[in-house]
């Protein structure tokens, strides 16, 4: 490749890569694959490090350069950068406009002109930043610091792919402009120097990913995105900044470009490439202010970043200079919050949950309170060190957030509220799930049984399974975010999860939690046979299950709740069960060693209180005109589930069995059947299809 030849490619490459970025980060559209911009950026990289005389600042591939720092350099601002006053509510907000309008002894009302009253903007949880450009590119960014004299971190917002590190030609800004219906005449699109402000921030996803790993490497969990973007933004080293996926939005243009309405700066923003928030709007009456905060405070779980307010603006600017600054804040704009996302509650008991890999993670259960609308009562204490870094105790008061607006976390103890009879928490010697022996892994504990995790996480999903609880919604991805999450420790736990626990899922596109809770109430009573079933006993399949509460209900125990069933079970000798007719030694030695484990015994007991009930088996069940016969099911129904089909056989006394012997009575063939229907032709046994089987058991 020749000189001139390379030059031309690394600008074209440039070009394009700047626009599948703009596309990507600014205006959240994927125009090519990641993988793909990221081949692009190996080429253009190459090119450059081939003919260095092109390499530029602004080159795309040098967004995370130089050196990490010692300090940051100051920087003063050209004018401060002041932080607005808070409202809580309708009065607060009413006050401060009819403040605003006496102090500048007239009405505030832009009817008649071309931009509405007040500007509502969304209030991001994140940092505030201020970029300056000089003909068109980057260079420097900085800090609020304390208002008038800011940190330099230029290195670190350069990393920040949100962020152009040149304006738009002018002729695209005015193309985007007029795309806008806005006619761009007015505007000074080149401008030399350019000063804006707006917010660095994380995502939801990003900000537990990041918590996650630190959590993992034994290092300090982060409160709120907030603190991460803070902390990530004055790293000295710029490869740190880079992989924690920031993001910004600029809300504020300090440059005159021909702007008379705050709404203009936005437009003129977004027309020079930089993010804005299509959220935000222009309205004319505080009651429509009002409405703008209250639809947000229902629907901020829907964006993917956390806000914990909104922005109320005066849009004329003129009008808002002259309201000019009243303490440290300007008149002309509030910040109208959303109620707090903190709440006081008390630590119930400290919990061990075995995840899928088997690692044990402490687990505070609260007394159920509110925060920011919904109940929670479980928080994640991470790992050992994080509770040693708390010092958080059993019957201690501490403050709960809803952290990244979904998962709680207890962000500090009250600790003069401590009366002494506190209960640190000890991590166990030993799992509470396999009794293996618990290992460090770094700031992990882990159980050594290699297979506990995911034996663990099997009979949890058996527990829900269709032939157990059935619990609808609660498969196995759903069971695995909430080992992820620290939720559940047992099957029991399910039961006493409230809505705001499980809120989380809603980011992942599943079952509403309302729905969720609303299935796993309605199965809280469950028949004799599959609650036996569902509590995994070895050597149980849902056959035996009947067999077995068949016999103790013969015994005359009144069974209405898991407590019946441990004492009737616990008052049945090894004898007793073995002389079970179709129970083996073996069985019969699981079922008597289950029901005497403590362990097993608690997890019954902590059942009931959640309010697991067991339905009366009736005794005409026993009765039926199937009695004795046995069916054996292979294929796919039309016009009932294989579980529905196997409870309407044995309730008409028909047994249900997986292979097909010379004892079946009948095979039920649906469609696609497997070997068992030609095992039953061999044997001659009798076939069913689905309309002869309704037929046979008098449904339609
Ligand atoms: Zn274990």
């Amino acid at each position: 490749m020749t000189k001139a030849e390379a030059k031309n490619r690394i600008e074209k490459l440039k070009k394009e890569i700047n626009k599948y970025r703009y596309a990507y980060h600014v205006l959240d559209k994927e125009l090519i694959s990641p993988e793909a911009l990221d081949s692009l950026k190996k080429e253009l990289f190459n090119l450059e490090y081939e003919f260095p005389e092109f390499l530029t600042p602004d080159s795309p591939t040098q967004r995370v350069e130089g050196k990490p720092l010692k300090s940051f350099k100051k920087v003063s601002h050209e004018r401060p950068m002041i932080s607005f006053d808070d409202a809580f509510s309708e009065e607060d907000m009413s006050s401060w406009f009819s403040r605003l309008e006496n102090f500048l002894g007239r009405k505030v009302e832009n009817s008649g002109k071309n931009f509405a009253t007040f500007y509502c903007e969304l209030k991001i949880d994140g940092l505030a930043i201020e970029l300056v450009y000089e003909k068109g590119v980057l260079v420097q960014g900085s800090t609020r610091g304390n208002g008038t004299v800011g940190e330099d971190v230029t290195q670190n917002l350069r990393t920040i792919e949100a962020i152009p590190l040149n304006l738009l030609p002018p002729e695209e800004a005015a193309l985007n402009l007029k795309k806008m219906g806005v006619d761009p005449r007015k505007y000074n699109l080149k401008p030399d120097h350019l000063v804006v402000r707006g917010e660095a921030f994380l995502t939801k996803n990003e900000f537990e990913r990041i918590n996650k790993e630190q959590a993992k490497k034994g290092e300090k969990i982060y409160a709120n995105p907030r603190n991460i973007a803070a902390g990530s933004i004055r790293q000295l080293d710029p490869k740190i900044t880079a992989s924690r996926k920031l993001d910004s939005f600029q809300y504020a243009l300090f440059t005159d470009l021909g702007q008379e309405f705050h709404e203009e700066e936005h437009l003129i923003l977004k027309a020079l490439g930089f993010k804005t928030n299509p959220h935000n709007k222009g309205v004319n009456s505080l009651k429509k202010v009002f409405e703008f905060r209250d639809y947000w405070a229902d629907h901020r779980g829907e964006i993917p970043y956390e806000i914990d307010g909104t922005v109320v603006i005066i849009n004329d600017n003129e009008l808002f200079e002259r309201a000019g600054v009243a303490g440290k804040a300007p008149r002309g704009a509030i910040a109208y919050k959303f109620s707090p996302k903190e709440a006081t509650t008390r630590i119930l008991d400290i919990k061990v949950q075995v995840g899928r890999t088997g690692v044990l993670t402490p687990v505070a259960e609260m007394e159920p309170v509110v925060v920011g609308g919904v109940t929670i009562s479980h928080a994640t204490l991470h790992n050992e060190d994080e509770v040693k870094r708390l010092d958080v105790r059993v019957g201690d008061t501490v403050i709960v957030s809803r952290a990244g607006d979904v998962i709680p976390q207890i962000t500090s103890v009250l600790k003069d509220l401590r009366t002494g009879n506190e209960r640190p928490f000890r991590m166990p010697s030993l799992c509470p799930v396999d009794g293996g022996r618990v290992v460090k892994e770094g700031a992990l504990s882990k159980c050594s049984n290699a297979n506990c995790g995911a034996k663990h996480k099997e009979s949890l999903y058996h527990f829900v399974s269709r032939a157990a609880f059935d619990i609808r919604g609660l498969g196995p991805k759903i069971i695995d975010r909430f080992l992820d999450e620290g939720l559940i420790s047992d099957a029991a736990d399910i039961f006493e999860l409230k809505e705001g626990d499980i809120e989380v899922l809603q980011r992942f596109g599943e079952k509403s939690a309302e729905n969720l809770m609303k299935e796993v109430n309605e199965k809280k009573k469950i028949s004799l046979p599959r609650f036996l079933y569902a509590l995994g006993i070895l050597h149980i399949g849902e056959e035996t299950a009947i067999v077995l509460s068949h016999e103790i209900s013969n015994f005359k125990f009144q069974i209405s709740k898991p407590g019946d069933v441990l004492r009737a079970f616990s008052k049945m000798s090894l004898d007793d069960l073995q002389n079970i007719s179709d129970i083996g030694p073996i069985v019969a030695k699981s079922v008597h060693d289950w029901f005497r484990s403590e362990k097993n015994i608690k997890f019954l007991e902590k059942l009931e209180k959640s309010g697991v009930e067991i339905e009366k088996i009736k005794p005409s069940e026993k009765n039926k005109k199937f009695r004795g016969q046995t069916f054996v099911l292979t294929g796919t129904l039309s016009s009932m589930s294989r579980e529905e089909a196997k409870d309407i056989l044995r309730a008409v006394g028909g047994e249900i069995s997986e292979s097909v012997s010379s004892k079946t009575s009948y095979v039920v063939a649906g469609d696609n059947p497997g070997s068992k229907l030609d095992k039953a032709k061999k044997l001659g046994i009798k076939i069913l299809n689905e309309g002869e089987l309704k037929k046979l058991i008098g449904r339609k």
